[in-house]
């Protein structure tokens, strides 16, 4: 390729636009074990200073992808896929992706491990006994067209330029570029093979953006990407100021996620579930309308047919399905202690990247990359902001291994949780949809929201 870094350095410090080629010969040249460090890092950092426009991250974005092994997902259907930012106590994959499996999506879908103080689906449904999260791509594939739905790890081979770009990014102060957020995020998602994605993007203090307009660019950005790359693309800005469901842990939340699908529970994590799932049927077109997708959504969970699908799942990954209907078949943890409250009053806010590091350090995430995960600990919160309590009512269980890090748990949490003696402002979930309509970013905001702030 006729171009080289110093050259791409020297025209993004400029403030110009790259070319379709020289943002390919970057995703080349973060391959190329050649290329120094310290040329890709400038870049970046000319990139997080000057951004770049929507071909570029377009372009980037997809040659990123092209730097891999791109899957081309033949599975009898648009190929649906849904993607996060990254929250505490989100399961809603594990309740949509059979749900929309059983309405007639095929979903195709490779997902991460925990980062941070975020929980990953990978590493839950690896709490399931045998369940096999790394599959030839032919058998991923065969069990999608033929379940409906196959959830595995990310490939070796999947965007590698991404993976090289982001670990300079983490060390040089790159991480927080819109751009470079999304076209990492959207390069994999192009590899992936999708064809209908669903993005939610968390917003708030758990969240990787906190504020709600960061939040917005960043999802407005992905989704110009997909639609760009021929990926019809939905995001939703969701709340991250407390946990979306009340299980944080591997298999806690597999457990709430099959309580959620026997109809046994239900609240912020199976209506968010619904609206994603929504959205993906329509976007994937196997519902004509909003309204004719959540109807079927409702119905696959009422008749058990969204459970069963995650039995199928299950089973043909290898797992054992019948922890969908003997709950104790989850590993447990050894020791349960509650976190009674100290005083009365309501739930003000909650500290929920706390309430993330606290089942990290309990043994549910990792602190380094080698960390080995313990599957069964974690907590369940008994509260949500809002709810007023009495003093001595329970507001949490520890899941835990070790004493001594169960009662480290209990005192973090408390200091995550904030009590004042008046009703807080009540926590929106969805703060923002934005898709493209008529070759336009179109942003509209909850009218709770727009209720609130204006
Ligand atoms: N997740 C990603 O995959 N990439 C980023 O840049 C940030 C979060
Ligand atoms: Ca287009």
């Amino acid at each position: 390729m006729a171009t080289d870094l110093l050259d791409l350095i020297q025209a993004k410090k400029k403030g110009e636009a790259l070319s379709d080629e020289a943002l390919h010969y970057l995703a080349y040249a973060a391959c190329d074990p050649n290329s120094p460090d310290y040329q890709l890092a400038a870049l970046l950092m000319a990139i997080r200073l000057k951004g770049m426009d929507e071909r570029e991250t377009a372009s980037l974005a997809l040659a990123m992808a092209k730097s891999g092994h791109v899957l081309e997902a033949r599975v009898g259907g648009l190929p649906l896929d849904k993607h996060s930012t990254g929250g505490v106590g989100d399961t809603t994959t594990l309740v949509l992706v059979p749900l929309v499996a059983a309405c007639g999506g095929k979903v195709v879908k490779m997902s991460g491990r925990g980062l941070g103080h975020t929980g990953g689906t990978v590493d839950k449904l690896e709490s399931i006994s045998g369940m096999r999260t790394e599959l030839p791509e032919e058998e991923f594939l065969a069990i999608a067209r033929a379940v409906g739905c196959c959830v595995v790890g990310q490939s070796a081979n999947l965007a590698p330029a991404d993976k090289r770009l982001y670990a300079l990014r983490d060390v040089t102060g790159t991480v927080d570029s819109i751009p470079l957020i999304a076209t990492s995020i959207m390069s994999k998602k192009i590899a992936s093979g999708a064809g209908a994605l669903v993005l939610d993007v968390k917003t708030g203090q758990g969240a990787m953006m906190e504020s709600l307009e960061d939040s917005c660019a960043l999802a407005a950005e992905m989704v110009k990407i997909g639609e760009n790359n021929g990926i019809q693309t939905t995001a939703f800005v969701t709340c991250m100021d407390e946990p979306l469901g009340s299980h944080v842990g591997n298999a806690l939340e597999v457990k709430e996620a099959i309580e959620v699908l026997r109809g046994e529970s239900g609240g912020p994590l199976l209506a968010l579930s619904y609206e994603l799932g929504a959205e993906m049927l329509v976007k994937g077109a196997v519902y004509q309308d909003h309204g004719s997708a959540l109807n079927a959504l409702k119905q696959a969970l009422l008749s058990g047919a969204g459970l069963e699908k995650f039995r199928q799942m299950i089973r043909a990954q290898g797992g054992d399905p019948a922890v969908c209907d003997d709950l104790s078949l989850l590993p447990q943890a050894p020791i349960q202690i509650p976190v009674l409250a100290p005083e009365a009053g309501f739930i003000s806010a909650m500290d929920t990247c706390l309430i993330g590091t606290t089942a990290r350090d309990l043994g549910a995430g990792r602190k380094r990359k080698t960390d080995r995960i313990d599957p069964s600990v974690g907590l369940v919160l008994r509260c949500r902001v809002g709810m007023r309590v009495k003093k001595g009512d329970e507001l949490a269980i520890i899941h835990a291994n070790e004493p001594l890090k169960a009662e480290q748990a209990r005192e973090s949490l408390l200091q995550a949780l904030s009590f004042s003696a008046e009703p807080p402002n009540p926590l929106p979930m969805i703060r923002a949809k934005i898709q493209r309509i008529e070759n336009k970013t179109h942003t509209s905001f909850d009218p709770v929201f727009a209720r609130q702030e204006n």
